[in-house]
């Protein structure tokens, strides 16, 4: 990696200046994040730029700060404690084939979405277990088969789902209304 005073690398004629510059970082998702200030290496002959690496976490930080991102840092503390190969936290989460390479190198970063999603799976290890085990499968098994015994039909009725025979109870805020409209008929009565 150069310096500052080097010859360049690509036209191997002028000498790179240590400059500062303004980055636009685009991120995975499409969001432009402007770092200022970054120090970098320009040839004065070509104007090639390099980013030496010592600008590299300022970059970093500056961008994860900027858009409340997992560095790679972040996913590889995240998967260090699951003992779970590359492969097999791929297939637990879903991801595309490349995507936990690229998140664990630094080449791409977590969407902001996913970065929320990851942050919950850390905070609470048994989301990341509920996801592996696919426990929606066995819990849609369990709603099913029973169906119609009292305590299912309150999670019916909790799930607003079609399984339920009584009538919805009034919400409060109908109740409310009756009870004004009733009062109010009376005083209109005895008026
Ligand atoms: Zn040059």
């Amino acid at each position: 990696m150069p310096k500052a005073t080097d010859t360049c690398i690509v036209c191997d004629a002028g000498k790179y200046l240590s400059i500062q510059k303004n980055l636009d970082i685009e991120t995975q998702d499409g969001t432009h994040v402007v770092v200022p200030h970054v120090p970098v290496l320009r040839c004065d002959a070509c104007g090639d730029e390099i980013v030496p690496p010592s600008s590299h976490s300022f970059v970093d930080r500056y961008v994860k700060d900027a858009t409340e991102q997992l560095t790679k840092t972040d996913v590889q503390r995240l998967f260090t404690g699951l003992d779970r190969t590359q492969a097999a936290v791929t297939e637990d989460l879903g991801l595309g084939p490349k995507t936990l390479t690229r998140w664990i190198s630094g080449s791409q970063h977590p969407n902001r979405a996913m970065g929320f999603y990851l942050r919950v799976m850390a905070e609470f290890p048994q989301v990341y277990t509920w996801v592996k085990n696919r426990t929606w499968k066995t819990q849609d098994a369990e709603l099913a088969a029973n169906r119609g015994s009292g305590i299912n039909q309150q999670i019916y009725r909790y799930l607003d789902l079609e399984a339920v025979s009584a009538p919805l109870p009034l919400t409060p805020g109908a109740n409310h209304a009756v009870a004004f409209r009733n009062s109010h008929r009376s005083v209109s009565a005895a008026a």
